[in-house]
């Protein structure tokens, strides 16, 4: 038991840098590469592509008006992520105490309990707002919160650890470092199977093809099959803009961290992230549009009383019996014209 928590302290410690440093560079290698690959659209030149991703990284953009208290707690969230772990002074000293004696400026002692309460209370909230808010809770996985509570266990370990609150429980007195160090190896090897990634929710999304139309890179695609119309996606062309959210009629469309291996291994092909059912012609069996949307449609017009009639039938059936009401569908797509 010593000899492992000995290698979790050193020797893994060490490979698990090796391989966030490692995989970062390769996710960002098969993000170029695939950003170069797809083809440019009229929507977004390859360049404009890098200064959208570039500007989701910065806070000025129009989420920061639509809802900011939320924004604004996600900016500070990520923040504390990458600031406390690498400018907390107990961190720094122990690089410096490394064999590679590298030493950094750390941050004031007091500036780092502030960040590391701030993470915590996003922590909470997030968690909160997954099982609190209509929305959220309608699209929020398991895993989901998972996520939330392996990135905030390192820092919750860390802040007990520096303020000795458990130092009066024996187990804690002894394990309670490596609980913190296990928990941020986790947390850091986490990292690199980690995707933001645009979600259709199975709940709420009518299948009406508005955020294809609308994303920059075309990396949300469709393509409709029999009776189905499948939404394709790939997350290494995917700049995070947010058009598809935005863009959303139904709210049914958002941007969710993920964890996944085969997500990484997923270089250079699409995957199917939802389907939807097709509603077809009443007259000829073609397909017409989304089943879901087709049903919202009828609820209005039937609320409204608007004569139906021709609401199932395709353009071209509803074509043919506008020129001639003589004309009647015999199957198969063929017509003929009616025997008085
Ligand atoms: S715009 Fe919204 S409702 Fe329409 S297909 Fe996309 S996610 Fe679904
Ligand atoms: S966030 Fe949505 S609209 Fe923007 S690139 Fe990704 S899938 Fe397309």
């Amino acid at each position: 038991m010593g000899e492992l928590l000995y290698f979790a302290e050193t020797t893994l410690l060490y490979i698990i840098a090796i391989f966030l440093v490692a995989g970062i560079l390769l996710r960002v290698l098969f993000f170029i590469v695939n950003i170069f690959r797809s083809r440019p659209s009229t929507r977004h030149s390859i360049l404009q592509r890098f200064v959208t991703l570039f500007g989701m990284v910065v806070p000025f953009h129009r989420a920061v008006l639509k809802k900011p208290v939320y924004t604004t707690i996600r900016y500070g969230f990520h923040a504390g992520l990458i600031v406390v772990p690498i400018w907390f002074s107990g961190h720094v000293y122990l690089w410096e105490e490394s064999r590679f004696e590298w030493y950094w400026t750390p941050l004031p002692d007091e500036w780092a309990d502030r960040l590391t309460l701030f993470v915590l209370f996003a922590c909470v909230f997030f968690i909160g707002r997954h099982l609190v808010s209509k929305k959220s809770r309608l699209d929020t996985r398991i895993s989901d919160v998972v996520l939330i509570l392996i990135t905030g266990l390192p820092f919750l370990t860390g802040y007990l650890l520096t303020h000795g609150n458990l130092d009066g429980i024996p187990f804690f007195n002894t394990y309670l470092w490596y609980f913190h160090v296990i928990s941020a190896e986790i947390m850091l090897a986490m990292v690199v199977f980690l995707f933001c990634r645009t979600r259709l929710s199975e709940a709420t999304c009518v299948g009406c093809a508005a955020c294809v139309e609308n994303c920059p890179t075309e990396t949300l695609d469709f393509y409709d099959q029999e009776a189905f119309r499948f939404f394709r996606y790939s997350h290494y062309q995917c700049i995070c803009c947010g058009s598809c959210v935005n863009v959303c009629p139904e709210n049914a469309a958002a941007l969710r961290h993920a964890i996944s291996m085969k997500h990484f291994l997923r270089m250079f092909s699409k995957e199917v992230i939802r389907d939807v059912e097709l509603a077809t012609c009443e007259q000829c069996g073609v397909t017409i549009a989304p089943q879901s949307q087709m049903s919202k449609l009828e609820d209005i017009l039937s609320a409204s009383d608007v004569e139906m009639t021709m609401l199932n039938y395709c353009d071209r059936c509803k074509k043919m019996i506008a020129r001639n009401s003589d004309l009647l569908h015999t199957g198969g797509g063929r017509w003929e014209t009616a025997k008085r």
